[in-house]
């Protein structure tokens, strides 16, 4: 039998129809025959961050049980982004994006290799990351840092507004 982890991953996309896009990458990873049980958050928008000369962003979370290693479904994501037509622009990390799939937790599991960092490295750091996660997963831990939960307690999520709500 595979073993199985639950993962949770951020989504963010801030061109184009963002929201579409956000839509219909959960929708892909819900029909997913290697990806079950998948709970999202609601869609939030949120100011831009590191750069702020760029639309604001629309963000949610979604966790959900697969028997895919850490590498595969990096690379599943990676495939997605690509189908949602992200281009990997000069000028590198924070700029504008039409789909941004970040792998945030993979179990508990601590995975440092050249091309995956999990815990996702600056997510215990970002509001417009935590406040969707705290809306499906608020106990989850964060190695090193505590639970999401734990984590937005003082931080500022003014900027983090709920999508219609
Ligand atoms: P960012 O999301 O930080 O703005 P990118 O989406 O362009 O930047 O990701 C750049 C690289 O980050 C990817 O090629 C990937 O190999 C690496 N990476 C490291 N850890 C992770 C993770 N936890 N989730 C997604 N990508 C990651
Ligand atoms: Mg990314």
């Amino acid at each position: 039998m595979t073993a199985v982890v639950e993962a949770c991953i951020g989504l963010g996309a801030n061109l184009g129809d963002a929201q579409a896009t956000v839509g219909q990458a959960l929708a892909c990873l819900a029909a997913d025959p290697e990806i079950s049980r998948l709970r999202a958050s609601p869609l939030y928008r949120s100011a831009p961050w590191g750069r702020q000369d760029q639309p604001d962003f629309i963000n949610a979370c979604a966790c959900f049980v697969t028997g895919l290693t850490p590498l595969a479904l990096l690379e599943k994501l990676q495939a997605l982004e690509l189908a949602h037509g992200r281009q990997r622009l000069p000028g590198g990390h924070w700029g504008p994006r039409t789909l941004d799939l970040d792998l945030l937790l993979y179990g508990q599991q601590v995975i440092d290799l050249p091309q995956l960092q999990v815990p996702h490295r600056w997510m215990h750091a970002r509001a417009f990351v935590l406040v969707p996660l705290a809306d499906i997963a608020p106990q989850a831990g964060i190695a090193g840092h505590g639970t999401v939960a734990e984590l937005l307690v003082g931080m500022d999520t003014s900027q983090v507004v709920p999508i219609g709500g």
